[in-house]
């Protein structure tokens, strides 16, 4: 079959989160950073996304996608609160202007507006589902409040069963703060045992101050809220659940940072934005239809054009959008450069980059503590199932390691003087063979 000339011959993909009822949400977390958006817009919160814009969107989207596969991506705010009649409209219009294309929908939810036929629609449709979950109830519900202050974590959980029930597939999205970093396999054990197999933790890095829609990205003021992660706290975190994980779970249970993480051991291009090397290619589009340079950079000096009046490529592409992407390689401090991490790093998101190097030069990431402290905790395992992802066997062999038969079986095939495949540089038996 003929590749339709449209996605032959555009430059490249990109992708849109799209938000329905822009900051609107049923709930109240208090470490939400999205509430104090509501600020920006001219529509009123909880207006939603109009008909035609959302026809608009789809077309123009579809149109600017070089792939042969399309990928919708639904946010918040909560966006089931555009309700169900809203997406059953998005997919219609999705196969019409689709031209028979393969269409992905996936959504972002706090889940405490799904109810059976949301679950039947969600599966029927074929969305991949986020679900906010930070944990079992007493930790899930510190933070994650209705407006009248309940915890959510009940309608969380029979949201979990509903999805299971009617085998949507579904990720976790858990919130790490300051407090759960000392829960780390509570957390991690609790999540398997509801059965989730794939989970991604999302550190909660906020700075003190008046809410600011404005442009608070370059705040002076460095003090952290009370809820925030703790550097060297996420380091840990990660490290104890990375130690849990790797001794029975590679293969069965996927954490995002760790998946990532391997393929940037492996000499891939980290596929999670935040250790890219550049951003740019992910915008935040709000219900009326303004475009801004990211989901963590919606502020009036990041804004990009609005959809009524601009083509999505041209706001996509734009220089202004540009420069923003490439600053984050421009913008990295000398502490950064002669990391020896950089590889899987890339001085981490600039949203986070508001402390100081240890040489006093400004732009270091507030989480570089922690990612040094996981990357040196993981580096020799990570380079041995590197090693095992490049000799074509599975990364999940790794977990026989605490035998030591990894080691042995490669040291029949590898001199123990000879370089380490894993790419170290250094001899295979103080490397992957030690
Ligand atoms: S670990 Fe720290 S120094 Fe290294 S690249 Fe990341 S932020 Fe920079
Ligand atoms: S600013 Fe942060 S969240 Fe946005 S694309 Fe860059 S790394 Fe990702």
């Amino acid at each position: 079959m003929n590749t339709p000339h449209i996605y032959q011959t555009r430059r490249r993909s990109f992708h849109v989160m799209a938000k329905p009822v822009g900051s609107t949400c049923n709930l109240a977390c208090e470490y939400c950073f999205y509430l104090e958006k509501e600020q920006l817009f001219s529509t009123a919160q909880g207006e939603g996304m109009s008909d035609s814009l959302l026809e608009n969107f789809i077309r123009d989207y579809v149109e600017s996608q070089p792939t042969a596969d399309i990928h919708f991506t639904w946010q918040g705010g909560e966006p089931t609160l555009a309700g169900l009649d809203f997406f059953r409209k998005a997919v219609d219009l999705q196969k019409k202007h689709a031209g028979g294309r393969p269409v992905h929908n996936a959504i972002q939810t706090n889940g405490t507006q799904l109810d059976d036929e949301w679950c039947r629609f969600l599966a029927d449709e074929h969305f991949l589902v986020g679900l906010s979950l930070d944990g079992p109830k007493h930790i899930h519900d510190r933070y994650r409040v209705t407006r009248g202050g309940q915890g959510s974590f009940d309608a969380v959980m029979r949201a979990l069963e509903l999805l299971k029930k009617r085998r949507v597939e579904f990720n976790t999205l858990t919130c790490v703060t300051r407090e759960s970093t000392g829960e780390a396999l509570e957390i991690y054990r609790f999540l398997k045992k509801q059965g989730v197999r794939f989970m991604q933790f999302i550190p909660i890095v906020e700075r003190d101050g008046e809410p600011s829609a404005s442009d608070p990205v370059h705040r002076e003021h460095e003090r952290m809220m009370p809820w925030a992660v703790a550097s060297d706290g996420l380091g840990i975190f990660l490290s104890r659940i990375f130690d849990e994980w790797i001794k029975a779970d590679v293969g069965r249970v996927f954490v995002n940072m760790f998946d990532v993480v391997l393929s940037a051991w492996c000499g891939m291009e980290p596929v999670l934005c935040t250790f890219s090397r550049q951003c740019g290619n992910a915008v935040a589009m709000e219900h009326d239809g303004s475009l801004y340079s990211c989901d963590h950079y919606v502020y009036p000096s990041y804004h990009l054009g609005n959809l009524s009046e601009n083509p999505l490529e041209a706001m996509v592409f734009s220089d202004e959008q540009r420069r923003f992407g490439r600053d984050k390689q421009d913008a990295l401090p000398q502490y950064c450069r002669h990391c020896r991490y950089l590889f899987a790093c890339n001085g981490g998101c600039p949203k986070h980059r508001f402390t100081h190097a240890p040489d006093g030069e400004p732009g270091l990431n507030y989480l570089c503590a922690g990612y040094r402290l996981f990357f040196e905790h993981v580096d020799q395992r990570m380079r041995r199932m590197a090693m095992l992802v490049r000799s074509g066997r599975p990364a999940a062999e790794i977990m026989a390691d605490s035998a030591g038969v990894v080691g042995k079986n490669m040291s029949r095939r590898i001199g123990r003087n000879d370089l380490c495949p894993c790419g170290s540089g250094i001899k295979f038996k103080k490397c992957c063979g030690a």
